[in-house]
């Protein structure tokens, strides 16, 4: 299938109107947030936004009902959070968030800031579409199965796979070679692309975008799975400081909230998962920091059933939906009713009656936008009512 049309992923310079006003995305190469930055962004969503800063599953932002676009790229551009206005839109860049601090994995962080570096650099890849994505995997099988259109992954020993199309292409590359091969990928896609968005659309594209880097193929396919869920809590980093995974309720951090991670004054990383780490914390600091914005709502207990429910947009912000989904959703958790042994399985039925278990996507209509990867039960807006079927793969 061809694409007769660009893609019209949102940035900060363009913004997508959503039916409860114009919806900026900000990009965030490798989750990586500065105070400077985070505090911006609390400032842009509650002078310029709706008062939140809404987490992404690939590791961006976004902000809704956005009043004043010039301003908002002034805010955004100050905190380097917009680098350049032609490429903003392609700096899809998903990282291993604890690469370089927790595990015996290479640090993938300097590739982030390559391959962003590089992207920026050249005036071509500005016209990759806006769905085109990039992981970096350290090695630890955190982001590889995030479906990416060009990927690495570390394999050890100074060697990366990489992953084309969402899977493992068989070319071997040394961790000197992966910023550019990486960025002839990008390049060969554009090659090949022909309006196509992702390159898992292109017929053959992992076997013409293999033949054009000259690379041939071994024999080895690694298979890659999702990762259980996102890194909560205390987790104790390599060089004796510690890192606090926090989730985020329905992946919307209030503006209040992102005020207080700022006034920490250390690295904020957000995740593919909708959820954030604050980093680099002696162990007084982490203690403080839970004791403070755990009762604002961020969460530390990775048994949270918060943790297993995700939901799109719905009404107001989303014209398809049957449903104001996110509260039928937070009414649903707050009431206890998706903790059941078993999820009871319904058609037609009224939000209070639904009854759920295990991992959760809530929809306001067929469409299931943001739903993650892997076996989740949906539960449905329809017409006539909530349709929950679990789980599906
Ligand atoms: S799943 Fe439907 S209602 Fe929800 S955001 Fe997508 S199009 Fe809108």
């Amino acid at each position: 299938m061809s694409r007769t049309t660009a893609d019209s992923c949102p940035g900060i310079l363009r913004l997508h109107q959503a039916a409860d006003g114009p919806l900026a995305r900000i990009r965030v190469p490798g989750g990586q947030l500065t105070p400077t930055q985070i505090q911006a962004l609390a400032e842009a969503a509650h002078r310029l936004g709706d008062g939140n800063i809404e987490l992404t599953s690939r590791g961006n932002v976004q902000l809704r009902r956005v009043r004043d676009t010039g301003a908002l790229a002034d805010l955004l551009g100050d905190a380097g959070l917009l680098p350049s206005r032609t490429h903003e839109r392609v700096r899809n860049i998903i990282a291993s968030p604890l690469s370089g601090r927790i595990g015996p994995h290479p640090d993938i962080r300097p590739l982030v800031t390559a391959l962003d570096t590089g992207l920026l650099g050249s005036p071509q890849l500005a016209g990759l579409p806006g769905r085109v994505l990039f992981t970096l995997d350290d090695g630890r099988g955190d982001t590889s199965a995030l479906h990416p259109d060009i990927g690495i992954h570390g394999l050890g020993d100074d060697r990366f796979a990489l992953l084309l199309a969402g899977r493992d292409s068989g070319v071997r590359v040394s961790a000197t070679e992966v910023v550019d091969t990486v960025l002839a990928a990008a390049h060969g896609f554009l090659e090949i692309g022909s309006g196509h968005w992702r390159l898992q659309e292109i017929d053959g594209g992992t076997e013409r975008l293999t033949a054009r880097l000259g690379r041939s193929p071994g024999t080895e396919r690694l298979e890659f799975t999702d990762p259980a869920g996102p890194p909560i809590g205390w987790l104790p980093q390599d060089d004796g400081l510690v890192a606090l995974g926090a989730g985020v309720r329905l992946g919307s951090l209030p503006a209040r909230t992102a005020e207080f991670l700022a006034a920490i004054e250390r690295p904020i990383l957000l995740t593919p998962w909708r959820s954030l780490i604050v980093a680099d914390l002696g162990e007084a600091a982490a203690e403080q920091v839970v004791r403070v914005l755990a009762p604002m709502g961020l969460l530390f207990d990775a048994d949270s059933p918060w943790l297993r429910i995700t939901a799109c947009a719905g009404r107001p912000g989303c014209a398809k939906s049957h449903t104001d989904i996110r509260a039928d959703a937070a009414t649903a958790v707050e009431t206890g009713r998706t903790t059941a042994a078993a999820t009871a399985e319904a058609d037609a039925v009224s939000a209070a009656a639904i009854v759920t278990a295990g991992r959760q996507h809530w929809s306001g209509c067929d469409r299931h936008c943001g739903r993650p990867a892997g076996p989740v039960t949906e539960v449905t807006a329809t017409p006539a009512g909530y349709r929950v079927v679990s789980p599906i793969d």
